[in-house]
């Protein structure tokens, strides 16, 4: 029997019958859950009696390093075994172990209902209310633990669906079969215990891993139409992991993309907060355009990256970022948002100068105004639009090489984003490099020679500022900018 096993985890996908023409009409019956347990019960009868029809992979066949498990992982699985709870490893930590990757972090699944596990773990919390969870605590890590979900035709207090097939509340318990079906990718869907160093396999996703594949569980379109972030998560974890997607996960996406106009905003923030944060937004972004996804996403953004400047300056922002997290930098979510929604800013502001307004207050208008719009599709958070505002506010202080105003600039506590920021519009040509170059110089020089750097100070003298407080309308600020 084990025999089978292997042949079947090694034999070439196309020597597989369900796998030999990848159509969506073969797809979808091979991977509906009545197809799993119908085909794969007889092929596997005693692995089926003991893991519910799923493949069992031994750890001479996964290799996955135990050393590289978090031990709040372990300690957590071991926790819940020793009550007597089925307890693993799940989601895209075993598939990042699987594709020889360092986990971001480890998600658990059980059979033990969140109030158990609550029960079972001093330190931990009970969270969400649209999908249940538990976080256990060990240290500064945070492990996510969830109760195996089941599936739900019907509304109850525990299940909601809307009109369009989209899951509004998931809380329905079921088996590790349910809860294995229920999951986006079938490389997400593998379960490994720790304790036997088993990975279970319910719906080939360990052999499509090792053939690069993403594909979806079940119909494509039924998936996406329960939850329309599926179809960017296809494409972030595909630039992420170099895993192509495959033929009948990709062929809805095109059709369905306007799905994702009716996902809560918050959730699409968090989302493509991902997606940027992943080391490969600018192959994410590239793709979401291919694929006009990002229509919906950032509003402004598409409409930047028609024009020639806005998206060379957003591209350069997003492969600094890319290189940043590649060499294991953090990246500052404000800094990318602000880069993002840049050239939206500059034309609002732009417009409300020309209709008559001094540069700061229109600058402001300009500011509100394009985070305003945004926030309808894709809410930033209040703590990231403040931050982009300050970092925009810097600019026009920039243009000033003159009097005391450049040192100031230097200790303003954004100085450092501001100058990044600066130095991203140099490169993008939309500033002269020499203004960049200025900068550096500037905050390197010391003493005399920095003072030597400074241009003549042709701005208005302080007697003038005394008299236009008095005059209505303007202000000091106003004039500083221009
Ligand atoms: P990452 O490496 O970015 O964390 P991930 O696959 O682990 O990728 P998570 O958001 O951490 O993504 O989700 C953990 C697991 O939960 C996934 O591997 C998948 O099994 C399941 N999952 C997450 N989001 C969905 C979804 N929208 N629909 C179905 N299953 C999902
Ligand atoms: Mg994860």
């Amino acid at each position: 029997m084990i025999k089978r096993l292997l042949d079947r985890i090694f034999k070439p996908k196309h020597a597989k019958p369900e796998h030999s023409q990848v159509t969506p009409a073969n797809t979808q019956h091979h991977h509906s859950h009545r197809a799993v347990l119908s085909t794969k019960k007889p092929r596997h009868k005693n692995a089926d009696s003991v893991n519910h029809g799923a493949l069992t992979i031994p750890h001479k066949t996964h290799k996955i390093d135990r050393n590289l498990l978090s031990n709040a992982a372990l300690k957590t699985t071991e926790g819940l075994h020793k009550e007597g709870y089925q307890a693993f490893i799940v989601g895209g930590a075993v598939r990042d172990l699987l594709l020889n990757r360092v986990p971001k972090d480890f998600d658990v699944a059980t059979n033990a209902t969140p109030e158990e596990v609550n029960r079972i773990f001093r330190r931990s919390r009970l969270i969400g209310k649209r999908f249940r969870l538990v976080h256990v605590l060990f240290g500064d890590e945070t492990i996510e633990v969830s109760t195996f979900r089941g599936s739900h035709l019907e509304d109850s207090s525990d299940a909601k669906v809307a009109e369009s097939g989209r899951i509004i509340r998931d809380n329905v318990f079921g088996s590790i079969i349910d809860d294995a079906v229920r999951r986006d990718f079938t490389v997400n869907a593998l379960y490994y215990d720790p304790s036997s160093q088993e990975v279970l396999d319910f719906h080939d996703g360990y052999a499509d891993i090792k053939a690069g594949l993403l594909r979806m569980i079940g119909k494509p379109e039924t998936r996406y139409a329960e939850d329309p972030v599926r179809m960017l998560r296809a494409v972030r974890l595909s630039a992420k992991l170099g895993l192509k997607i495959d033929a009948a996960t990709q062929a809805p996406i095109a059709k369905m993309a306007d799905l994702l106009q009716d996902v809560p905003p918050s959730r699409l923030f968090d989302e493509m907060l991902k997606l940027f944060l992943s080391g490969h937004a600018m192959e994410s972004v590239n793709a979401l355009r291919e694929q006009h996804l990002h229509h919906g996403l950032l509003p402004m953004l598409d409409v930047v990256l028609e024009q020639p400047m806005g998206e060379r300056f957003v591209m350069l922002a997003l492969k600094n970022t890319d290189d940043r997290i590649l060499s294991g930098k953090s990246a500052n979510p404000s800094f990318l948002f602000a880069t993002l929604l840049w050239h939206e800013m500059l034309a609002a502001w732009e417009t409300y100068k020309a209709d008559g307004h001094h540069a700061i207050p229109a600058l402001h208008m300009a500011m509100s105004e394009v985070i305003a719009t945004q926030a309808e599709k894709l809410a930033i958070h209040n703590r990231y639009t403040a931050t982009m505002k300050e970092i925009w506010g810097l600019q026009p202080r920039f243009e000033q090489r003159a009097g005391k105003r450049p040192f100031s600039l230097l200790t303003h506590p954004r100085y450092r984003a501001g100058y990044d920021f600066l130095l991203l519009r140099c490169e993008s040509g939309e500033l002269p490099m020499e203004l960049g170059e200025w900068w550096t110089n500037f905050a390197n020089a010391e003493g005399e020679t920095r003072t030597a750097m400074l241009q003549a100070d042709t701005s208005p003298k302080k007697r003038k500022k005394r008299n236009r407080k008095k005059a209505a309308g303007t202000s000091a600020v106003n004039n500083a900018a221009e």
